[in-house]
């Protein structure tokens, strides 16, 4: 009998006879990639093949001509366009998979993305070189009890770690020098919180093949909800002798920050775009808030003189944007890292004070409890 030939049209076809594959699941997931860097080429470049179909990119990063060698979504246009990392991944996978969906976002992870993000994925994985970048995703994550699997490349090795909520924890497993450099680096006395550079550890696309596939193969698990399966030590490998050891971290100390319990959240209709003012006026009239303290993630400067002392500046930047503005260090003589309502200009915009969008605001009630209201999505 002559076999007949099945032209399968469908992306995810030649997966449907693997057992543990479950096409909904991943199809309806949704995974943020932190970093667009080798490393990030490579887990991105994997969802997008095992039609992961919504992917959040965050990196605020340009492309140079010494990320081609080991990035297989940029190429020499982007060097050329000076493209930014985030707009050449988003378009470079909508061609190779126009089904997926990517949200690119140019922001710091530390101060610029939106909370909302960290609640609403499945999972995160993290493709970041900094310590600091990864402290401040590790807090996030684990408020909106959201597991992220980091992964680390230099040279020919690589590791990579699952934190979960109550299982393992980024912050408790740092060593004294590390809390100390990054303690350093927060408080630095000039302008913003600069950490680390990109692009400057010496590593390979092979190693970020390696170390970005096991990721996207523990992310796997855990949009399957295959929780048992999932790597329960952290893996480190070195491809120069062949050495696979997996270790087992600390995980959590009775202190810490990541037992935070749940939150609630409360909504409101309004977006980053609305001013303070207006804010005020409806976590009044909706939530009955009279007097709300709102905590900003990045502190908002105030006054700012140049190092010499020869000019002062009166401004209304989050600290974390100054560089944007400022070429020069500066010292910073005001800021605050609250609002409430004695706060002298209220027709500035939640944006101005540095919040983003998709957002969620923490602010302490007039019973002095800590609370959450999420912004409007996708304004
Ligand atoms: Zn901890």
């Amino acid at each position: 009998m002559q076999k007949i030939k099945y032209k399968a049209k469908e992306w995810d076809y030649s997966f449907k006879s693997m057992t543990w594959w479950n096409r909904d699941k991943v199809k309806n997931a949704k995974v943020m990639v932190v970093g667009c860097g080798a490393l990030g080429n490579e887990v991105i470049k994997n969802l997008v093949l095992m039609n992961v179909s919504n992917i959040v990119i965050v990196d605020f990063d340009e492309i140079e001509y010494s990320n081609l060698s080991r990035s297989i979504l940029f190429d020499h246009s982007h060097v050329t366009n000076s493209s930014r990392k985030v707009d050449a991944v988003k378009h470079k996978v909508e061609q190779i998979n126009p089904t997926v969906t990517v949200e690119a976002l140019h922001a710091d992870v530390c101060h610029g993305v939106g909370l909302s993000y960290f609640e609403e994925v499945d999972v995160i994985i993290s493709c970041l070189d900094n310590r600091q970048a990864r402290l401040f995703l590790n807090r996030y994550a684990f408020q909106f009890s959201t597991p992220w699997i980091d992964g680390a490349i230099e040279n020919v090795s690589g590791t990579v770690k699952i934190y979960r909520k109550g299982e393992n924890c980024y912050e408790c497993n740092l060593t004294d020098i590390e809390r100390q450099e990054i303690k350093a680096k927060l408080a630095c006395a000039d302008v913003a919180a600069q950490y680390e550079s990109h692009g400057s550890i010496p590593t390979t696309s092979i190693s970020a093949s390696i170390i970005g596939a096991i990721q996207v193969q523990e992310a796997l698990k855990i949009i399957h909800g295959y929780e048992d399966e999932l790597m329960t030590q952290s893996l480190y490998y070195e491809g120069f002798h062949n050495l696979y050891l997996n270790y087992t971290e600390t995980m959590t100390n009775p202190d810490c920050h990541c037992q935070m319990e749940d939150i609630h959240l409360l909504r409101t209709e309004l977006s980053h775009k609305a001013t303070i003012e207006s804010l005020f006026e409806e976590m009044h009239k909706s939530l009955e808030e009279s007097d709300p303290i709102i905590m900003l993630r990045s502190p908002l400067i105030l006054k700012v003189q140049t190092m010499n002392q020869d000019k002062t500046a009166e401004i209304s930047i989050p600290k974390y944007k100054l560089k944007d503005y400022f070429d020069e260090d500066l010292m910073i003589l005001n800021q605050v890292d609250r609002i409430d309502h004695s706060f002298s200009d209220k027709t500035l915009t939640l944006e101005d004070i540095g919040i983003a969008s998709n957002d969620i605001i923490k602010y302490i009630s007039k019973e002095g409890t800590m609370k959450f209201l999420k912004l409007k999505l996708n304004s």
